[in-house]
């Protein structure tokens, strides 16, 4: 039997081929409409035929996330053409750039708070998710996520997340029905197998702060040498459509920092598999609490590196630290 992902796939490829019929009718003998339709039409005989996925020259399955993200493919990656590598490589650069383009900067200012971070994906493209965006009212929201998967159809569920919040939060929403209506949004145009963990934060100038987590590794709130995790209050987002999200309230005093991760930072490994891990993260914070927002986190940076000892990064890794102002 097909796969719900094929299904899906499916349906896509029908509605493809009719807006490419209607095409032809109107432009004619317009030589890619033709060699498009032939194209789709050559898909969907390999899904009747019970080929779909498969590739032409080893027979082994195309990658996943490639077929999600064009369907048409016919080949698993070890056996494209060298023009066809090579497209590829310019396609994946440009949507790295792409993706670049929604990361806040490095480190910025709003009223009350700095905000710095760090975002690196263990491939050319990834599924982690960080922003900051002042309101009009003055408020910080702040945001992290992970969506399931790698490559390219996460990084672009991750925009889709992007352009999610962003839309939202002018609507000035409470943060418990932002997230449900995110994740009602994410739930109806991701594949049913994809759903992103999230953390969506807003801070008021006078340090109230309010989270909701949706199924996310804990924020964890840095005051002095105290540490304290914020669980989850939900599931991730886009699991179920209908699924609702709380919150917790906190208050910051200044020079309180939040900070917020993702689980390639405290599942990233060393040469003997040990996991660098949440208590010492939670340990490295203690020393660091003094720190400006970017200083922390250049420094628990500094102390990942040299507890990976130059073991390969395996998983995306992004930082932010949100910092009360004196
Ligand atoms: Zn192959």
């Amino acid at each position: 039997m097909a796969s719900p992902v094929e299904a899906l796939l499916r349906d896509q490829l029908t509605e493809r081929r009719q807006k490419l019929e209607d095409a032809a009718d109107l432009i004619p003998g317009d030589e890619q409409v033709r060699r498009l339709l032939r194209e789709v039409d050559a898909a969907l005989n390999r899904m009747d035929k019970g080929t779909f996925g498969i590739c032409e020259s080893c027979q082994d399955t195309i990658e996943a996330d490639r077929l999600v993200a064009d369907p048409l493919m016919e080949y698993c990656l070890d056996h494209l053409t060298r023009p066809q590598r090579q497209a590829l490589e310019r396609d994946l650069d440009l949507a790295a750039q792409v993706l670049r383009g929604l990361l806040p900067p490095p480190s910025q200012r709003f009223p009350g708070y700095e905000v710095a971070r760090h975002y690196e994906g263990a491939g050319p493209v990834s599924g982690d998710y960080c922003d900051a965006v002042g309101a009009q009212d003055g408020s910080l929201y702040f945001a992290i996520g992970d969506v399931s998967g790698k490559g390219v159809a996460a990084s672009m569920l991750m925009a889709h997340l992007h352009a999610t919040l962003r839309a939202l939060v002018p609507l000035n929403l409470p943060l418990d029905q932002l997230v449900t209506r995110a994740s009602g949004l994410f739930c109806e145009s991701a594949l049913p197998s994809h759903f992103a963990t999230l953390v969506l934060g807003r801070a008021l100038r006078g340090g109230e702060v309010e989270i909701s987590n949706a199924g996310h590794v804990p924020p964890l709130i840095v005051r002095g040498r105290d540490i304290e995790r914020v669980a989850p209050t939900g599931i991730p987002i886009g699991m179920f459509c209908d699924a609702r999200f709380t919150s917790t309230r906190l208050r910051l005093s200044p020079g309180d920092t939040i900070l917020l991760y993702t689980d390639g930072v405290n599942e990233a490994r060393n040469d003997s598999g040990e996991e660098y891990g949440i208590d010492r993260l939670t340990g490295h914070l203690a020393k660091s609490a003094a720190q400006a927002a970017p200083d922390m986190v250049g420094a628990l940076l500094h102390d990942l590196k040299v507890f990976r000892s130059g073991a390969a990064q395996a998983d995306d890794m992004t930082l932010m630290a949100v910092r009360r102002l004196d």
